[in-house]
């Protein structure tokens, strides 16, 4: 299949493996950003391609796993509305909050409906006038203009019933706030292929200036990730700090313009609590003042109790120092013993982009056997 074989094939991926033997010389430790990067990285083995001197680490690009506690409970309060029909997507269903998941609230009664696009709650709300219809908003700069376009279609159709619940993160705050921690150790990021093609790669500039790391957007394929790997390697052997683009196929500098403008239009950032990791400033969406109407937050600040911002509750999982990359998931005591996808404690065992959930499909076994 054109654009995936050719960034599969086996002889493509050892030549570069090769080539990043011949080139390094230091030891350097590089981030992945995006989940999606991390899963391809244990599926196909790739940092076990690499020299011993490079160590990959992987990085909170897992929006499931970072949509904060107090989220979870008001979308489970919310869910739990017998006028409410909650829409989500099915990764969320399973992140533990505080005392209950969107599962159970289900299994109790709760309507909630598994949708594959925000335009289907739209749908279903055109469909139900007499009940509310709740879009669970989660995801980064590339789910964001999908949910944006729902709340301009909802408006276009004069829906009153219709309303998000957003728990939009971006991504560049959360690589700036992981630079600035005293406990940082990432000399080179591979920025998030799909981030930046919906919002191109000029915010990058910034960072990479700032804190003299280089930043590489790059795809999701083992070519892809190696090719990206070469290439951050490549500048810190060099000394040099720049933003280079290796997913050529999809990203342009300037992103998609369509895309960001209904973004900019609906949303306005905001801070916001990362699961895990703690308050990071201007690193979520929020609906700006001329959609209030569509903040499920103010529709129903009378009927739900909003819980305060907290990951202590979560004391046994360590998915901040997972997230963050200063550990890995085989590293965690709970690891394929109390925590399983079966019966997760942590949101990084549950989303098909954590990584905790990686180690668990494609390295259970040799975990377990030490
Ligand atoms: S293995 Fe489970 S408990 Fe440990 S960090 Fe991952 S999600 Fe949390």
């Amino acid at each position: 299949m054109k654009y995936v074989d050719e960034f599969r094939d086996p002889k493509a991926v050892h030549a570069l493996s090769k080539e990043i033997h011949r080139i390094t010389r230091h030891p350097w430790t590089i981030m992945e950003v995006c989940g999606g990067q991390t899963h391809s990285i244990v599926r196909y083995g790739l940092d076990r391609l690499l020299p011993t001197a490079i160590t990959l680490i992987h990085g909170p690009g897992c929006p499931v796993c970072v949509t904060p506690i107090e989220l979870i409970d008001a979308a489970c309060q919310l869910a739990s509305l017998p006028d409410v029909i909650f829409c989500s997507f099915g990764d969320m269903l399973r992140v533990p909050g505080s005392r209950d998941d969107l599962l159970h609230v289900k299994a109790q009664g709760g309507d909630i409906r598994i949708i594959y696009s925000p335009l289907d709650a739209v749908e279903i709300a055109h469909t139900y006038p007499q009940r509310h219809i709740i879009c669970f908003a989660v995801g980064f700069e590339t789910t964001a203009p999908a949910q944006a376009m729902a709340v301009l279609q909802a408006r276009r159709l004069h829906l009153s019933n219709f309303s998000l619940l957003v728990a939009h993160v971006l991504v560049p705050p959360a690589m700036e706030a992981i630079l600035s921690s005293s406990e940082n150790r990432v000399q080179g990021f591979l920025a998030a292929g799909h981030v930046c093609t919906v919002m191109g790669y000029d915010m990058y500039e910034l960072i990479c200036h700032r804190f003299q790391v280089p930043i590489v957007v790059t795809g999701f394929e083992p070519v892809d990730i190696l090719e990206g790997v070469q290439l951050v390697v490549t500048q810190l052997e060099e000394g040099r700090y720049e933003v280079e683009n290796q997913y050529s196929r999809s990203v342009q500098q300037s992103g998609n313009l369509e895309a960001r403008k209904v973004v900019d239009e609906v949303f306005e950032p905001t801070s916001r609590n990362w699961r895990g990791i703690g308050e990071i400033s201007r690193s979520g969406l929020q609906l700006r003042q001329s959609f209030a109407e569509f903040d499920a937050l103010r529709i129903f600040e009378d009927r739900i109790q909003l819980s305060r911002s907290s990951n202590a509750l979560e004391s046994e999982c360590q998915s901040g120092r997972i997230l963050q990359g200063l550990m890995k998931p085989s590293a965690c005591s709970a690891f394929g013993i109390r925590c399983t996808p079966e019966h997760p404690l942590g949101a990084p065992m549950v989303s098909s982009e954590g990584a905790c959930a990686a180690y668990y499909r494609y390295r259970h076994h040799e975990v377990a056997r030490g």
